[in-house]
């Protein structure tokens, strides 16, 4: 709504036969500012969504009420398809590529698991192996293709792990062609857990920025990308901490992502032993010097399989696979609670208490 020619509170007092008109028009300002307020953006939004079994927040700044509607009911609708399309064990798109491979078929994927399958297939050779999301006849042999944690009972049999080992599995044995996968080794099993939350939460942001929201954050229990700000602040969020609680706090700069990988939520276990859900592709067996790993990069995707290849890599090798994966934010928590960290990492945390940390370069010129 317009006014054309505002009236000062001077002129209103200065002639009564003008009053009538005067109030008038205060009243129509004064609508004008209500109706203003309605289309302006207003300060934040936020909604609870669920997806993959977690519940992640989406946390907007300055849009309007309407954007705010319209992105929840988008994004919660894009994570019900990624749910449905990506499960490496409910039935849906994944399960039924899986089944081709097992038959020497070739699957029709869509451009979402293309895209998942080119990054890990970059990411297993970076990491020489240690990030494979081929790896799901092993994760299913653990019995990690559950929601129900903890799992009571033995390891498997070596010579069950040894079967599927004997075939290298591996991303890089898929061959794509548009949107169509094919392979020739029947042991590889997509299993898209340690990165579908990363890409998930990339392709969510992708999604309000192309609605022209510049502020937001989406995090999956810890797990998020976040870009602009937080009106006049940065956006802040917690590193989480082995067990339960929060190490510190972390302040994103526009555009990042801030990613832990645990080995102390989802585990097997027998009188002797825990064995967490994080597996060595290489050996078929879990990893276990490292209690958590975050890292920080631009993307999601990236941040999430770089930190289960570093859980992977442990305290001896974490480094060089940061250094070859181009990462210069990351944390490494071993079992006893130390902090391990990069410069760069440790300019940005701001811990919580008295932690005890030890400062750690990674090689850049690999
Ligand atoms: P979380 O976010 O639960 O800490 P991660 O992002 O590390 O988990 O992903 C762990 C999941 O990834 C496992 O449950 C399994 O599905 C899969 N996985 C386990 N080991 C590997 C591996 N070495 N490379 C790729 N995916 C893995
Ligand atoms: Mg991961």
């Amino acid at each position: 709504m317009r006014v054309d020619s505002p009236v000062s509170t001077l002129d209103l007092n200065a002639n009564a036969a003008r009053r009538g008109l005067a109030g008038r028009m205060v009243i129509a300002s004064l609508l004008c500012l209500v109706l203003l307020a309605a289309c302006q953006p207003e300060e934040e939004h936020s909604a609870e969504l669920f997806v993959f079994g977690t519940i992640v927040e989406v946390k907007l700044w300055g849009a309007t009420r309407e954007q705010a509607n319209q992105a929840f009911a988008e994004i919660q609708q894009m994570f019900q398809g990624m749910h449905r399309d990506w499960h490496a064990w409910e039935p849906g798109r994944l399960v039924d590529i899986n089944q081709a491979f097992t038959n020497g078929q070739p699957a029709k994927a869509d451009p979402d698991i293309v895209e998942m399958i080119r990054k890990s297939q970059s990411i297993e050779q970076r990491t020489e192996g240690r990030f494979n999301p081929a790896i799901g006849a092993l994760v299913r042999l653990w019995g990690f293709h559950t929601s129900e944690y903890p799992i009571v009972g033995p390891p498997p049999k070596q010579a069950e792990i040894d079967a599927i080992l004997l075939h290298n599995p591996s991303s890089r044995d898929i061959h794509i062609e548009g949107l169509q996968l094919s392979t020739d080794n029947p042991l590889v099993q997509l299993d898209f857990g340690g990165i579908a939350k990363g890409y998930a939460v990339d392709l969510a942001i992708r999604h309000l920025q192309k609605m022209g929201i510049s502020n937001a954050i989406v995090n999956a229990g810890g797990d998020l990308r976040a870009v602009g700000r937080h009106g006049d602040r940065p956006w802040r969020v917690a590193v989480r901490k082995p067990g339960a609680g929060i190490l510190g706090a972390v302040e994103i700069r526009d555009d990042e992502s801030l990613f832990t990988s645990g080995n102390y939520e989802r585990f097997r276990q027998d009188e002797q032993e825990r064995y967490p859900h994080i597996l060595d592709p290489r050996s078929g067996w879990p990893v276990e010097d490292v209690a958590s790993v975050t890292v920080i990069a631009a993307e999601g995707i990236l941040a999430d399989a770089a930190a289960t290849a570093l859980v992977v890599a442990g305290l001896d090798n974490w480094p060089a696979v940061a250094g070859t994966l181009g990462l210069t934010q990351v944390l490494v928590v071993d079992e006893s609670g130390t902090v391990y960290l990069t410069p760069e990492m440790e300019q940005r945390v701001e811990f919580s208490g008295d932690i005890e940390q030890v400062v750690v370069e990674t090689p850049t010129d690999l």
